[in-house]
């Protein structure tokens, strides 16, 4: 349920409360019990829910009668987990690969889906009545070909290096780790003082990247859609083209929890490594954040540090909660992080120069700017690749560079 919970909050919903039912087989017409759909309904009025989430898989039939009983859509696990991916999808890839989950998974349950709108529409079943089972399904067919045409033109013609997310001098560092591990939390008290950006710069960030300052650097961190225990297998391709386009940075924080029993955590960390692995990010530094550190004595916190000392990058103890050996963290990540480049430059005043002095101001670190005898002369610090090409900027400007290397 606490996965659950955490799944829901990372799709944008507000649990507004939780209800199980132990132990029993599962009901042909509702899922649960029908005693317990009552009691469902009744919470949902209580608390003027607008829909229902089930951890267990729902066939059409349940999901069409719960939505009859109670008024509002149920969905299951799958269909949470796709839309945690729609929020995150930001390529044009990915979110073919996800639309592409979502109709073959509609595929199956297309037929069934309009024979029960015919009998009365209800919430999730909206607008199915007037269709004809058999061209609903048949829609559904094509539009699957048609993605599945668009995406081998997009393979065919990807290009040999990855485009970069920013163009931005700051580093950036990508929160990874399973779902309920405390990504979130930890996201949440390193940005507590993020760095304050301006409407152009922030405007090209989406809402899960923030500015941070790590010891008088800036770097940028990105909170991605993280692993997922049991992962449907039709969505696995969905998942790595989502996490691909996010995960591609300078550094990977990698968040696992320490108070789980060290099967797991063996487990977890292998499997998120491997996908790392799998999808090309190896060559990517991590820092490995063992989380919830609170809720373990001293004692076994050593012995768990010892026993992963092989398997994690980079270990760091940490709790996201109570805010201890954040401190660590940065400097670790500071130490993993590719040194900045720092230039100093001289351009002549024009207006030119000055639009270039604040698109430098929104992208890199900035020390000095001066106005002396219709020049400007300033000092600024990003990233290598990204100080080259504000170098070649400053050449087209008319003006003269230096860079020295920064440890
Ligand atoms: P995410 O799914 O990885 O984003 O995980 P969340 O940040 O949502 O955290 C999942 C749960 O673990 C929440 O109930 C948090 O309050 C809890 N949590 C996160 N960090 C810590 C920690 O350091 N100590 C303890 N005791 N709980 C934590
Ligand atoms: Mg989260």
């Amino acid at each position: 349920m606490d996965e659950l919970e955490s799944l829901a909050e990372s799709a944008g919903y507000k649990v507004v409360a939780k209800i199980e039912q132990v132990k029993r087989r599962p009901d042909p017409k509702f899922q649960i019990g029908k005693g317990k759909v009552k009691e469902l309904a009744r919470l949902v009025k209580e608390k003027n829910a607008e829909k229902i989430i089930f951890d267990n898989p729902l066939k059409p039939v349940q999901a069409y009668n719960i939505a009859k009983e109670t008024g509002v859509e149920a969905i299951d696990r799958f269909q949470l987990i796709l839309e945690i991916f729609v929020r995150r999808a930001s390529t044009t890839e990915a979110k073919l690969q996800i639309e592409l989950a979502r109709l073959r998974y509609e595929l199956r349950r297309a037929k069934e889906k309009v024979r029960l709108a015919k009998m009365g529409e209800q919430p999730g079943f909206m607008g199915l009545g007037a269709y004809e089972v058999d061209v609903y399904y048949e829609t559904i067919k094509r539009q699957i070909q048609t993605i599945r045409r668009k995406l081998q033109k997009i393979r065919e013609k990807r290009k040999l290096h990855r485009a970069r997310r920013h163009e931005l001098g700051f580093s950036s560092i990508s929160l990874a780790g399973y779902t309920n591990a405390g990504k979130s939390s930890l996201f949440n008290v390193l940005t507590r003082e993020s760095v304050p950006v301006d409407n152009a710069l922030f405007t090209t960030l989406s809402t899960t990247t923030r500015l941070i300052d790590v010891f008088g650097r800036k770097v940028l961190l990105t909170d991605t859609v993280g692993f997922i225990d049991r992962l449907p297998l039709t969505l696995i391709e969905a998942f790595h083209s989502t996490l691909e386009e996010t995960i591609f940075s300078d550094l990977i924080l990698l968040v696992v929890d320490l108070s789980e029993p060290l099967e797991e955590i063996e487990r977890k960390l292998s499997c998120c490594l491997d996908t790392i692995y799998k999808i090309g990010a190896s060559s990517i530094p991590i820092v490995t954040a063992l989380n919830k550190m609170d809720l373990l004595s001293k004692e076994e916190i050593h012995r768990k540090v010892e026993a992963l000392k092989d398997l994690a990058p980079n270990p760091v103890v940490v709790s996201a909660l109570y805010g201890i050996n954040l401190e660590g963290l940065k400097h670790e990540i500071r130490r993993q992080l590719k040194d900045y480049v720092k230039v100093s430059f001289s351009i002549p005043i024009s207006e030119e120069t000055m639009s270039f002095i604040s698109w430098l101001h929104n992208r890199t670190n900035v020390y000095a700017i001066k106005y002396e005898n219709e020049k400007v002369n300033g000092i600024f610090e990003a990233v290598p690749w990204f100080a080259d090409k504000v170098c070649s900027k400053i050449k087209n400007l008319g003006g003269i560079f230096d860079q020295f290397s920064k440890g």
